[in-house]
């Protein structure tokens, strides 16, 4: 895995926005306002997010800084130990309740074997919201978080209305985002969290991985989840399961999206995991009789 770090941007995004890059693992941004910098997401490691730091020195100039996790999966938060105590962590209040659950003890443990991941210990947010939206206003800039669970319950994206951007993290993924359970509820709650980015109509869509701040994918995504419904529909009364529907033509990753051609293996392995996830939630739907895409989302 690459983790060297560098700062990057998109054509014609505000200069007020910059993207902190870790090869594959993830993007992570930092919005500079009049009233303070705001950092979403710490990266994978305190290291990392020390090195991040370092180089945004500059930018960030001496504004107080707020962090916010986007969500508590490894790749956005296992940076958080970099941060001194009185540094406010922001985040909606089901990120508390996942790392409460032993899994996420159980997945550190399991990634100390890794020498990056030996300094890593989970640092709980310190701010934390439980409705649908909160809002930090920077002065020039506002940044409204908003609640976006599907691919995890406790996911937030980030508009920023004065520029139109949205920072989507994980709700938004190219090629294809991954659903939190196969249970149907969780398939609901993505599909309306990506609508509710759609419906933005942002200018930049930008993602945490995929590399880009396209403001299709969100549509593309809901697409992919609509072809996945039409067909496992059109399987009529199947009794299959998962592994074996997801081998089935019609159905398989490259079947519905563009898989590009040069994509890494570990990549490619990753997003056939996703896809079986996103498969096992879809037939669940179908299986319960369950309506999760409106007809708005085929266009
Ligand atoms: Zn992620």
């Amino acid at each position: 895995m690459d983790v060297t770090l560098q700062l990057t941007s998109y054509p014609g995004l505000d200069e007020r926005i910059t993207i902190l890059r870790v090869g594959d693992e993830v993007d992570v941004v930092l919005v500079q306002t009049e009233r303070f910098n705001i950092l979403v997401d710490t990266l994978a490691t305190p290291a990392l997010c020390r090195q991040a730091l370092d180089l945004l020195a500059e930018k960030m100039g001496r504004r107080p800084l707020l962090v916010i996790n986007s969500h508590m999966d490894w790749d956005h938060f296992w940076g958080n130990a970099a941060f001194d105590h009185s540094v406010p962590i922001i985040a909606h209040a089901a990120a508390v309740n996942r790392l409460r659950d032993p899994a996420a003890q159980q997945l550190l443990a399991e990634k100390k074997q890794e020498l990056r991941f030996q300094a890593v210990e989970l640092v709980a947010p310190n701010i934390t919201f439980d409705g649908e939206t909160m809002a930090l206003h920077g002065g020039d800039l506002t940044l409204e978080l908003i609640h976006t669970p599907g691919h995890t319950p406790d996911h937030i994206a980030v508009w920023v209305p004065e520029i139109r951007t949205c920072l989507a993290v994980d709700t938004v993924e190219h090629p294809i985002p991954e659903v939190w359970s196969s249970d149907p509820a969780d398939l609901c709650a993505l599909i309306t969290s990506l609508k509710r980015i759609r419906d933005l109509q942002a200018d930049y869509v930008v993602l945490a991985h995929g590399q880009r701040a396209d403001t299709a994918v969100a549509d593309a995504n809901l697409r992919y989840f609509a072809w996945l419904r039409d067909r496992i529909a059109g399987l009529g009364e199947i009794d299959i399961d998962v592994v074996d529907l997801a081998g089935l033509g019609g159905v398989r990753l490259q079947d519905l999206v563009a898989v590009p051609e040069d994509m890494p293996a570990e990549t490619r392995a990753f997003y056939e995991r996703c896809h079986r996830s996103n498969l096992a939630a879809v037939l669940a739907a179908h299986k319960a009789g369950i309506e999760f895409i409106l007809d708005d989302s085929h266009g």
